[in-house]
């Protein structure tokens, strides 16, 4: 039987001199390492001791450790800025033992197809700052177009530069509460009066995984918000999807165009829709 050896670096030095070792990676919350099984790993480097689990605003610029879980990271937010989508986002995801153990460092190295974590990065424009074989910071789209990068990475922190002070929608859609979400929208937007200032809007779980809105971004940014009235919202919004199950393609391709006008709806014009 084939045994895999725990490290426990104290230093981010350390770390990676271990995820240089043949199939040696880093152990986050675990729960997707539980569910893909770790027997064919040689090894798991734990993040505990790296003081990876701050949250910190700097000169308008939130950073958030890799070792934070969901719910810490909620929390946090939902005392110091109630409004940030982020909060919402990872405070709405899977279950509360879940929230307790899923990581942002986890979280943005798999970036799963319902993934609680990759819209609101999409419109915040976060980007991922990594150590080790490709130490760097990435923005998300350069980062889930090349999956090697991972390799014998350690991501340290998250950065989301302006985060607050957007009006924010976030949706998730599920049967239950606890769910996977078949897809998710993200909207933001800065109003002046009835003048919209910018909207960002990002759709994810489908063919792209995650897709930035911009056709309907500029259409909607620097006019009135009775735009939202006028322009064909739903055409903007349509996106491919793969079958789930909870729905075919064009049922979700439908169900998401009709979920980022509602959002549109209730962050432009402060119409509260119900599902
Ligand atoms: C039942 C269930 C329901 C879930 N529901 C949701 C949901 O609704 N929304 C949602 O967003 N997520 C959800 N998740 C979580 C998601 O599916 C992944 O399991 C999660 O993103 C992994 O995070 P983790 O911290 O547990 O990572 P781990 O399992 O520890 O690691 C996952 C991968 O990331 C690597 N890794 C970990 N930390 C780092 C780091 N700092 N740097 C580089 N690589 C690292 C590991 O080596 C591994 O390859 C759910 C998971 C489960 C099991």
């Amino acid at each position: 039987m084939s045994t895999v050896q725990w490290y426990f670096p104290d230093t981010i030095d350390e770390a990676i001199m271990y995820l240089g070792r043949e199939k040696v990676v880093p152990h986050g919350g675990g729960t997707s390492l539980l569910k893909s099984g770790i027997a064919s790993l040689n090894g798991l480097v734990d993040l505990s001791r790296l003081g990876l689990d701050s949250l910190k605003m700097d000169k308008g610029i939130l950073e958030t450790g890799a070792s934070l879980t969901y719910g810490e990271i909620a929390d946090s937010l939902a005392n110091l800025h109630p409004d940030c989508i982020l909060g919402k986002a990872l405070g709405a995801a899977a279950s509360t033992p879940m929230r307790n153990r899923i990581t942002a460092g986890g979280s943005a190295s798999v970036f799963p197809l319902w993934s609680d974590l990759i819209g609101p990065m999409a419109v915040l424009n976060a980007s991922i700052c990594v150590e080790g074989k490709n130490a760097g910071t990435y923005d998300l789209n350069s980062w889930l177009a090349d999956r090697s990068l991972q390799q014998g990475s350690l991501i340290i922190s998250l950065f989301y530069p302006d985060p607050v002070d957007w009006i924010s929608y976030y949706h998730r859609e599920t049967r239950v509460g606890f769910d996977y979400p078949s897809f998710t929208v993200s909207i933001l937007a800065r109003k002046n009066g009835s003048r919209v200032e910018k909207v960002r809007v990002a759709v994810s779980g489908g063919l792209d995984r995650v897709r930035r809105l911009g056709e309907l971004e500029e259409k909607l940014s620097g006019g009135d918000v009775s735009a939202v009235d006028k322009i064909d919202v739903k055409r903007m919004a349509t996106m491919e999807f793969g079958r789930k199950p909870s729905g075919s393609p064009e049922y979700l391709s439908e169900m998401a165009a009709l979920q980022v006008e509602r959002g549109l709806r209730t962050v432009l014009l402060g119409e509260v829709v119900s599902r």
